[in-house]
């Protein structure tokens, strides 16, 4: 079963595609799907989103979800089976966890007798973006294909590889926004900056302060990011521009600090133009939103000592909060449990250097994110199986499968 699932993850790795442009992706998982017995659903969300569903008599259904984009990086890890495409890398180890579903998946379909029940493999393309998971439950993925009794994810991280980590107690990962902001000046000569109101000028100062907004209306116990993330305006030296445009990224571990945080910027922002006369008020578009990823902790709870029965305890650690954002929150609707654990890609002699260095390991999103396959791959297939045979008959998963 290995094999197959290595060199799944190879192809994956060698041909990333961009959220959105999964077209590929999502062809190679809904053929490993049927090979396997599922019957498969493809453009479920109107995009790449791949269902496939394994039956196996009455019984729960349980989705693994594994997400199939990847993220315009230059890959560097230098590895022979890097990125075969200009500028686009599995930099998040999307490939890692189709992957992992695919061995899953494979693993259930020849064990049949040892469960009862449904598998959903649901592939959600666009997480990067963080509007797949919402496309595809609007599409009607849980009437079609049946309300899980609980969603099983996973997602690499730069921690021991065969090693899995999971959530404490709280929410793991913070609910996030992004807005687009437009501020209008009024172009003109650079020679003459009092003909003109420049946006240049007021962009500078709104992006300063902005930073004030964690550094001074945040209490310092509470965990809050404010990014400005792209900052562009402008073509030539001797000319002043009409407009500058500001990208933003707020994260919060509840919503209410998140609505706080947002408010906050829309304020500044607006009080930054009035204070340079532009001649409009700036505009926002909140272009992406997510909730904050709290798993279910009797799921999580149950899952993990699945895990740690398997695995050794040895190779199972609890995961501190995290400020990287995730769709999979969505998956949540309806009371659905879930369950998210790290899955741990960094090899043992990559962590001797940099405790020897103190260089910090490439992690996720890093043109150097370099996942030892060979451990993390197995590692993965088996904590997903374990997982899902847990939710499907919870007095067999501590079996071998
Ligand atoms: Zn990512
Ligand atoms: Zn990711």
């Amino acid at each position: 079963m290995l094999r197959p699932a290595l060199e799944f993850y190879l192809d994956l790795h060698l041909h990333p595609e961009l959220s959105g442009d999964e077209h590929r992706t999502a062809g190679l998982l809904a053929t490993w799907l049927e090979h396997h017995g599922c019957e498969v659903a493809r453009g479920v969300g109107g995009g790449h989103g791949v269902v496939g569903v394994l039956r196996n008599g009455p019984g729960p259904t349980v989705a693994l979800r594994t997400e199939l984009d990847a993220l315009p990086v230059t890959e560097r890890t230098g590895l022979p089976y890097a990125s075969t495409v200009p500028g686009v890398m599995h930099a998040c180890g999307h490939d890692l966890h189709l992957a992992a579903a695919a061995g899953a998946l494979a693993r259930l379909a020849a064990a049949r007798d040892a469960w009862r029940g449904t598998v959903l493999v649901i592939g959600q393309p666009a997480e990067e973006t963080l509007d797949g998971a919402r496309t595809m439950l609007a599409d009607g993925l849980y009437e079609r294909f049946g309300t899980p009794a609980a969603v099983l994810a996973q997602h690499t991280a730069p921690l021991p590889a065969g090693t899995v980590a999971h959530p404490g107690p709280g929410p793991l990962m913070p609910a996030g926004a992004t807005l687009d902001v437009v501020i209008h000046g009024r172009g003109g000569h650079g020679g003459t900056p009092h003909l003109t109101v420049d946006p240049v000028l007021t962009a500078a100062s709104a992006v300063v302060r902005l930073q004030s907004v964690v550094a001074r209306e945040t209490a310092p116990a509470e965990q809050v990011v404010l990014t400005v993330g792209a900052l562009h305006a402008g073509e030539r030296a001797n000319v002043i521009p009409d407009r500058a445009e500001l990208a933003v990224s707020v994260r919060a571990f509840d919503d209410a600090a998140l609505d706080r945080v947002r408010a906050a910027v829309e304020r500044i922002v607006r009080a930054e133009c009035a204070a340079s006369g532009c001649p409009a008020g700036p505009e926002f578009t909140v272009t992406s939103r997510s909730p904050a990823l709290t798993p279910d902790p009797a799921l999580t709870a149950a899952v993990r000592g699945a895990h740690e029965a398997v695995l050794g305890p040895g190779r199972v650690a609890t995961a501190p909060p995290l400020t990287a954002v995730e769709d999979i929150a969505h998956f949540r609707r309806d009371g659905v449990p879930l369950a998210y654990w790290l899955l741990g890609v960094t090899g043992a002699r990559r962590l001797r250097e940099a405790a020897a260095t103190g260089e910090p390991v490439p992690s996720n999103h890093s043109p150097e994110f370099a996942p030892e396959v060979r451990t993390a791959l197995p590692t993965g297939i088996t904590a997903l199986t374990t997982a899902a045979l847990h939710v499907l008959d919870p007095a067999r998963s501590e079996g071998p499968v």
